[in-house]
């Protein structure tokens, strides 16, 4: 995950929930990709902040730091190394066709491509097969970089000899979290609820949250499925659902009671979040320490594939 500072619900839902319930079953590996962050913004004022702020974000989550290292993607400079030796592996035209780029390109409206953009896919294929990581859960606009990182290990074993494991994508599953103007969910649009925010902060931001047009008051028949407070509800207050639903569409239940549920529904399931966030800001060692032995632990293994890469490549 790139460090953008402090996560929202649109992260809790998409990645967290499932990394944290994954904990058991997979030796799991949580990379700050600070690295992949300068490819859209080559500004670094805040990038340790950021690191540090995700990663709270991410303990408070319910990442175990004993069972799944967490570390940075520039303190482990086996990641560029890699990278340098799988860019030789993979035609510049096969990135070109890569189609998240394609749409990043149209998304961001950007003008020039820079190398680390093309290279993007390659740099991930390094952060995955250093650690010879068999799964990755990624969502489903992510399934073409596994595809890249796939043929990257099928190349580099077949030229020199087995190192690498043909990674599987593993399709997380969940409802995607409208922003609270019904669009995608966004730091950079100013339209999310941040796992940090207060109770307070929560609830001003579900009062300007956009319902239903057609429901201007109460009285007036809404229409659940495309009002983004139903979506919260669902995920939020699952037990309530089937009430709400009924409220809105006969128009007993008007947007202000309903958005006020919400607030209160989503405070209560960030309070663990909350509490947990609080302790770490007040210990700001143990975090650091968390970083430094998870940083330890990947570099040990990262050196260790390094040592087989150079052996299969005669490099030794
Ligand atoms: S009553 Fe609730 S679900 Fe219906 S439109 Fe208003 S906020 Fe949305």
């Amino acid at each position: 995950m790139r460090p953008t500072g402090k996560l929202h619900l649109g992260h809790l839902t998409g990645a967290l929930e499932n990394w944290v319930a994954m904990q058991g079953e997979y030796q799991n590996y949580h990379l700050i990709a600070d690295y992949h962050a300068l490819t859209t913004n080559p500004d670094t004022t805040n990038i340790y902040e950021n690191s540090i702020d995700m990663l709270i974000d991410w303990l408070a989550a319910g990442l175990d730091p004993e069972k799944s290292p967490m570390f940075r993607q520039s303190k482990i400079k086996e990641h560029t190394e890699l990278h340098l030796i799988f860019s030789m592996l993979i035609t510049a035209a096969r990135l070109e066709r890569n189609p998240t780029l394609k749409e990043q390109i149209r998304d961001l409206a950007m003008d020039n491509v820079v190398y680390g953009h093309l290279g993007y896919p390659v740099l991930q294929a390094a952060d995955i097969l250093l650690y010879k990581g068999d799964v990755v859960p990624v969502g489903e606009d992510q399934l073409p970089h596994i595809e890249i990182t796939r043929e990257i290990a099928r190349r580099f074993n077949s030229q020199y000899s087995v190192v690498f494991p043909e990674p599987e994508g593993k399709i997380t599953k969940f409802a995607r979290l409208p922003g609270l103007d019904g669009k995608r969910m966004s730091k950079s649009v100013g339209n999310t609820i941040l796992l940090s925010d207060t109770p307070e902060a929560i609830i001003k931001k579900l009062r300007t949250a956009v319902t239903d047009p057609q429901k201007v008051r109460k009285g007036d028949p809404g229409r659940p499925d495309i009002c983004l407070v139903f979506a919260y509800h669902n995920k939020f207050n699952h037990s309530e659902v089937p009430e709400i639903r009924e409220g809105c569409e006969s128009g007993k239940l008007g947007c202000v009671d309903c958005k006020m549920n919400c607030a209160k529904r989503i405070i209560e399931a960030l309070a663990p979040n909350r509490e947990k966030r609080a302790y770490y800001e007040a210990h700001m060692d143990e975090v650091k320490n968390i970083l430094e032995n998870g940083e330890q632990r990947a570099r040990t293994i990262a050196e260790q594939t390094m040592t087989e890469v150079h052996e299969a490549m005669k490099l030794g």
